[in-house]
């Protein structure tokens, strides 16, 4: 039985209303996550949520549980924490990322998503967005006509020198010398 108002529930997100614990939950969809109505991370934008009546409504529309408010009631496991961290960076490492903003999107402090992604995968948070740009800069050298700096854009990183460093850095070449090694024959991978 669930007889709250859309505004009413929005309210209990907003204020961090404890009292409605476990009458509904509500899940963003831009992050894939879903709390209970005290979880006390940053409101999220109102048309981005979803509210379900039950956390296992939650979970079967696809939604994790919150590792801050725990809305299932058991821990997380942490490999699932650290997925969680890394499918969003797959997802948008198109765009600005930070640890900080990172570790806000999956509710925990930089200093524990940073040592516990490091356990989990052997790289830091931040080695692992920069590899998942370069190797996103290497597939549009190799398929796409665009500019190295339009490249640099289209991968989160719009600052075309410090684009080309990063690249020279982790690949051995610069962005044009890998273009060309990889489409000098007949355009295809030579590798
Ligand atoms: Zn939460």
């Amino acid at each position: 039985m669930n007889e709250l108002g859309l505004l009413e529930k929005w309210h209990a997100v907003l204020y961090n209303d404890e009292s409605y614990n476990g009458r509904f939950f509500y899940a963003v969809k831009t992050t894939g996550i879903y709390c209970r109505p005290s979880c006390k991370s940053r409101p999220p934008n109102i048309e981005n949520i979803t509210y379900f009546d039950s956390a296992e409504q939650a979970v079967s529309a696809g939604f994790r549980p919150c590792k801050r408010c725990k809305p299932s009631g058991v821990k997380l496991p942490v490999e699932e924490w650290i997925a969680a961290a890394a499918e969003y960076i797959d997802r948008n490492y198109m765009h600005p990322l930070t640890l900080a903003l990172l570790a806000e999107i999956v509710h925990g402090s930089p200093y524990h998503l940073h040592r516990t992604f490091r356990r989990v995968k052997q790289l830091t948070p931040v080695a692992y967005i920069q590899q998942v740009r370069i190797e996103a800069a290497k597939r549009l050298l190799v398929y796409s006509e665009h500019s190295v700096s339009e490249i640099g854009i289209r991968i989160g990183l719009p600052n075309t020198p410090y684009f080309i460093t990063l690249f020279k850095k982790k690949t051995g070449h610069t962005p044009a010398s890998y273009r060309k090694k990889n489409t000098s024959t007949n355009g295809g991978l030579t590798e």
